[in-house]
C-alpha cells in the first residue's frame, strides 16, 4: 500500500467515522450494533445519514487555510471557525463556541476561556486534528507536534488538551511512513511534556480498557484512548469503527478519532463503498458548499503534497475528482 492510499484512508475514514457515529451521540454502549439495520450507516439525531459534523466541518476549515496560505496561519484559521460558527452549524461544541464568540482575538481568546473556567481538556481540538496531521507529518515528529499544539489552542487554553493533539499527530505521522503507529508508541510518548505523559501513558497502554476511564469520553484522554483501544484491538477498518461507537458517549468524535488512525493503518480501500457513497461534509459559512468523496480525495491530495486546493474548482469538481490519479489507482 503506498502512502497516497494511507493519506487517503486517513482523511476520509476520519469523515465516514464522525458520520457513522452521529446519530448515536451521547447513547449508551451497544446502541450501534443494536440499532435497526446493525451497525452501519444511517441517520438520526438531527442528522442525515452520511451527514458528517462539526468534528470534519472544522478540519475541512484547518485545510483550506493551510493550502490557500501555504502553511500554518493561526489567525487565519481562527476567522475560518469564527466564520463557521456564525452560520449556525448544527452542532458545535459548548468550549469552541464559547471561545469563537467571544470576540477576542485569536491569540486570546482560549486563554482567556481557560483561565475563568479551568476546564479545557474536552476533546474538540482533537477531533478537527486529521487534516493537520496529514499535511504536516511529512515534515517530522516535532514539527507536527508543535503545529498541534498551536491549532490546538486556538480553542482549547489547557495545555492537556494540546498535548492529546500532539500525540494524534504523531500517531498518525507513523501510520502514513507504513508502521504500526503503536509500535513507535514509547518515542512517541516521549514527546509529550513530562508533566502530561503519565496521564496519557496509562490510556494508550494495553492494559487500558474505555471501561477504565475516569472522565466521559468527551474529555481528550479517554477519547484518545478509546480511539487507541479499537484500533488496537481490531483487525480492519470497519471493526475498529464498530468498536468504538459502541462505546457510547461522544460517538462521532471518538469514531473520527478511530477512524482517521485506522484509515491511514488500513487504507481508503478498506473502508466500505456502502459508507462513503452517502458520506457528505456541509460547510456553515461558505456559502452552501458541501464536499463529498471525490472533494474529499482531491484534498487529502493536495494536503499531502501541499499544493493548491483543486478540489475548490466548484461545480463539476466531482467529475474532476472522478479523474484524479489517486482515483485511478484504487
Ligand atoms: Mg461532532
Amino acid at each position: 500500500m503506498n502512502r497516497r492510499e494511507r493519506v487517503a484512508g486517513a482523511i476520509v475514514g476520519s469523515a465516514v467515522g464522525d458520520a457513522l457515529g452521529a446519530p448515536f451521540e451521547f447513547g449508551p454502549a451497544g446502541m450501534f450494533s443494536a440499532s435497526d439495520g446493525g451497525g452501519e450507516m444511517r441517520g438520526g439525531g438531527g442528522w442525515d445519514p452520511g451527514e458528517a459534523t462539526d468534528d470534519t466541518q472544522m478540519a475541512i476549515q484547518v485545510a483550506e487555510s493551510l493550502l490557500e496560505r501555504g502553511g500554518l496561519d493561526p489567525a487565519d484559521i481562527f476567522a475560518r471557525f469564527q466564520r463557521w460558527a456564525a452560520d449556525d452549524p448544527k452542532d458545535i461544541g459548548l468550549q469552541t463556541e464559547d471561545v469563537l464568540t467571544r470576540g477576542l482575538p485569536w491569540d486570546q481568546a482560549a486563554a482567556a476561556h481557560y483561565r475563568t473556567t479551568h476546564r479545557a481538556a474536552g476533546n474538540g481540538s482533537l477531533m478537527r486534528a486529521t487534516t493537520a496531521a496529514v499535511h504536516f507529518a511529512p515534515e517530522g515528529r516535532q514539527t507536527t507536534v508543535d503545529a498541534a499544539r498551536r491549532i490546538s489552542a486556538l480553542t482549547h487554553g489547557d495545555p492537556a488538551a494540546g498535548e492529546g493533539v500532539a500525540i494524534f499527530h504523531d500517531l498518525l505521522r507513523t501510520a502514513l511512513t507504513g508502521a504500526h503507529p503503536l509500535e513507535d508508541l514509547t518515542e512517541t510518548l516521549a514527546a509529550v511534556h513530562p508533566d502530561h505523559r503519565g496521564r496519557y501513558a496509562t490510556v494508550t497502554s494495553p492494559t487500558w480498557h474505555p471501561d477504565d476511564a475516569t472522565e466521559f469520553n468527551g474529555a481528550v484522554w479517554p477519547c484518545l484512548g478509546s480511539a487507541v483501544w479499537a484500533l488496537r484491538t481490531t483487525g480492519n477498518y470497519e471493526e475498529a469503527l464498530r468498536a468504538a461507537i459502541d462505546l457510547g458517549g461522544d460517538t462521532d468524535t471518538v469514531a473520527a478519532v478511530t477512524g482517521a488512525l485506522a484509515g491511514a493503518v488500513h487504507g481508503l480501500s478498506a473502508i466500505p463503498a456502502r459508507w462513503t457513497d452517502p458520506l457528505h461534509v456541509p460547510l456553515p459559512g461558505s456559502g452552501g458548499r458541501v464536499l463529498r468523496l471525490p472533494q474529499l480525495l482531491n484534498l487529502a491530495e493536495a494536503l499531502a503534497r501541499g499544493d493548491v486546493p483543486p478540489h475548490r474548482a466548484g461545480p463539476g469538481s466531482a467529475i474532476r475528482g472522478a479523474g484524479s490519479p489517486l482515483w485511478s489507482d484504487r
